[in-house]
């Protein structure tokens, strides 16, 4: 066993899991506040093509998928801030397109799908050294940015009404998640594939919520749950029985869904205690389920209030936060 983790091909693939599992889950965080969790998804339909191009002309996939990962994710978030009726319709077209165009481009480039399926569902035990660099850089960036700009982006994520009445620019805020999820989908590409992606991205936060209560902690417990199921995947795949092929971006995935098995009971006993602990905590009004209402965090707008210390705090959204300037924190 540690005969197989000292190759090289067995390293690459350690640390290309171990920063894929850091950065999908912290984009995720935001996306899944803002009840985006499917965006990953359609990111990664777009991307496909973005991958076809790369190996059609023979340059490299990964940054082809950058490239056309970022402008459909920058087209995604256009057409669901303009949030038009047929606003999915369009998203289901765009996503449709990017994998059924990518499947196309690379049978008529003369490349075979087995090529582009390594990017569907991952290969990360075929990843290069050059492969692991760019993971690592990329990874590097998203991780950069989710945890350095958390107060703007939770601001955003947890109220954007508040948030641009505070002098936030909500659009900007929106648009560098988007770019920042498209990057993170290419990190991820990889090692869960495409088509897995955002199941990586969504399920170490759905656990981390399941025990956690405020943001930060929710993004700190989701990548540390990113981690242990990208290691925990490609080790259940490696030392898979003899025989049995065992692909590891699949694997990655159940074991995620495994910790969020684990994790549910757990949540429930958490939620319970917390109702009979702080009534106030439990009951959010109904007018709150959805991202986008408008109110101010003030004596009208009908959140409950704590006295918190120096300041008040809301109850909202089935969190406790106070405004501070332009930003929320958790309490
Ligand atoms: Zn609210
Ligand atoms: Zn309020
Ligand atoms: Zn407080
Ligand atoms: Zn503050």
């Amino acid at each position: 066993m540690i005969d197989l983790l000292s190759l090289p091909f067995m390293q690459r693939a350690l640390i290309a899991a171990i920063f894929t599992g850091l950065a999908a889950p912290a984009v995720g965080t935001y996306l899944v506040q803002r009840r985006l969790a499917l965006m990953g998804d359609g990111i990664g339909h777009v991307a496909v093509t973005g991958v076809a191009v790369g190996l059609v002309t023979g340059t490299s996939p990964t940054w082809t998928a950058v490239v056309v990962a970022v402008l459909g994710a920058i087209l995604i978030e256009v057409i669901r801030e303009r949030g038009h009726a047929n606003g999915d319709v369009a998203l289901a077209l765009l996503f449709y397109g990017g994998l059924a165009g990518g499947v196309l481009i690379t049978g008529l480039g003369g490349q075979s799908t087995l090529r582009l399926q390594q990017y569907l569902f991952g290969s990360i035990t075929s990843i290069t050294a050059g492969d692991v660099v760019v993971t690592m850089a990329l990874a590097a960036v998203v991780i950069t940015l989710c945890v350095g700009l958390a107060p703007q982006l939770f601001a955003v994520a947890l109220d954007e009404e508040f948030a641009r009445v505070a002098g936030l620019s909500t659009r900007f805020y929106n648009v560098l998640v988007a770019v920042v999820a498209a990057v993170s989908v290419t990190v991820a590409m990889r090692t869960v594939g495409l088509l897995l992606v955002s199941a990586l991205m969504v399920v170490p936060v759905a656990t981390a919520q399941q025990v956690t209560r405020s943001f930060r902690s929710t993004l700190w417990l989701a990548m540390g749950l990113g981690v242990l199921a990208s290691l925990g995947g490609l080790l259940v795949s490696t030392f898979a029985p003899y025989g049995a092929d065992v692909a590891p971006g699949p694997t990655i995935v159940l074991v995620a869904l495994l910790g969020f098995v684990l994790a549910w009971p757990a949540g429930v006993l958490i939620r319970q205690r917390r109702r009979r602990e702080a009534p106030f905590a439990g009951d959010v009004p109904p007018e709150h389920l959805t991202t986008d209402h408008e109110h101010l965090h003030g004596k009208e707008c009908g959140h409950p209030a704590v006295p918190h210390g120096d300041h008040i705090d809301y109850v909202h959204d089935g969190h406790r936060h106070a405004a501070h300037g332009k930003h929320y924190d958790e309490h």
